[in-house]
């Protein structure tokens, strides 16, 4: 069967098409700018050159339709018709407390996707909007939700509560949920094979750092526990997101900056971070770069970034009770030989040692630690469609 992998989001959609007979990627590709002008899409079919097409949309059911004109193009397209795909896996990000797995969407699914606007409203809207673009181009296949987290809703109690009134988790399900399940779920699988260890005996920290950036804890095939919280703002030093912080910072600067609850929300999610620390940039590249340059403040800001990855790795292995390895995923995670070898300096007390010479590599699957680290260090790029599109044909069959 051949699977149709998609990814929308506020103005973009992602696609993918796998054959799953032997999950070769036949074509993927990028609709940018959807509902803006100058909407482009990038389309990348394997073992032919590019394509890339400039046509104005105004929403995703124009984004999707093009997605498929594309596809079954006689000269750039990956397939003949339609009716070669089989199933199509939608990323939805936000599933609440009823989806600890992927589901065939129905009305139902599509209820409980609606319910999470509101502690997803930047994702789940567009994620719904991709998914009715879709079922009304393609009604006669089945569609599947592959939720961001699924993987954490096996967290129990003990690490899933805030120590808040309980009635706010009864009345308005106000507790921690977690995200990037799927990479976490994916690079702690091959992470296991890499070690020769039955999933359920291994005791994982994956470390998923790319804008956005989450780590997890995972043992006996289960999450412990995972950064990110109610929202992807709780948790490490992002792009533009501050992470943890007290709380009264909230409330002090709402004071002090005039701001109402939407603008805090803006200001903690968008202007905060490496930007906001640093006055640089979001992206880590032009921070380094910055900081090699001497900027002070750039300077201070990976200091923060990579001292909160570090407390949150001695925090999971004292979780954990111990540690088999350490994964590193994601942009950040993949591309960043300084920041993999930074976050992992002084660590040896904890049984981590980085190879400074194996560690010199980018986006492949590799080991990186010494010979003698008690705790192996990986880097795994992260394959978040090979698992929606896995999940799609094994609840299509
Ligand atoms: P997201 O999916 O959250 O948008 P990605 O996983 O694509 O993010 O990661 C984007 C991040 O990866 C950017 O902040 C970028 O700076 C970072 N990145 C890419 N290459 C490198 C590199 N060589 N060194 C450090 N960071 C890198």
């Amino acid at each position: 069967m051949k699977v149709l992998v998609v990814n929308a989001g506020s103005s973009s959609i992602k696609y993918q098409v796998m054959d799953m007979t032997d999950e070769k990627v036949l074509a993927k590709g990028l609709v940018d700018r959807v509902g803006i002008p100058g909407t482009t899409l990038k389309h990348e079919p394997n073992g032919k050159d590019d394509v890339l097409i400039k046509k104005d949309l105004p929403d995703h059911t124009a984004g999707m339709k093009l997605v498929l004109d594309v596809l079954v193009n006689p000269e750039y397209g990956c397939i003949k018709s339609m009716d070669e795909i089989g199933a199509v896996g939608h990323r939805v990000v936000h599933g609440g407390e009823d989806f600890a797995e992927s589901v065939v969407i129905d009305d139902k699914v599509k209820k409980v996707i609606r319910d999470c606007f509101d502690v997803a409203p930047l994702h789940n809207p567009p994620n719904l909007m991709g998914i009715e673009a879709c079922e009304e181009l393609m009604p006669n296949v089945n569609h599947v939700a592959v939720f961001d987290t699924a993987f954490h809703q096996t967290m129990s109690p003990a690490n899933f509560m805030y120590a808040l009134p309980y009635d706010v988790y009864e009345k308005f399900k106000v507790r921690r949920y977690g995200f990037h399940g799927t990479s976490h779920y994916y690079v702690s699988h091959r992470a296991s094979e890499m070690l020769g260890k039955a999933y359920e005996d291994c005791k994982i920290i994956t470390l998923h750092l790319g804008n956005g950036a989450s780590m997890a804890a995972i043992s006996g095939g289960k999450v412990v526990d995972t950064s990110m919280g109610f929202t992807p703002l709780e948790g490490l030093v992002m792009g533009t997101r501050s992470g943890d912080i007290d709380p009264a910072v909230v409330f002090f600067l709402m004071e002090k900056l005039n701001m109402d609850a939407n603008e805090a929300n803006s200001y903690f999610n968008k202007k905060s971070g490496l930007l906001g620390l640093s006055g640089v940039s979001n992206d880590l590249r032009d921070v380094i770069e910055a900081a090699d340059a001497g900027n002070e403040r750039a300077i201070l800001a990976l200091e923060v970034y990579y001292n909160k990855v570090k407390g949150y790795i001695g925090n999971y292995i004292a979780k954990l009770n111990g540690c088999d390895c350490l994964v590193f995923t994601a942009g950040v995670g993949e591309n960043g030989i300084e920041t993999r070898e930074n976050i992992c300096k002084d660590l040896e007390a904890l049984g981590i040692k980085i190879d400074p010479v194996k560690n010199k590599v980018r986006g492949k699957e590799t080991d990186i630690s010494t010979d003698d680290s008690k705790v192996k260090i990986f880097l795994i790029p992260t394959n978040e469609e090979l698992v929606i599109a896995r999940d799609t044909l094994r609840l299509s069959k």
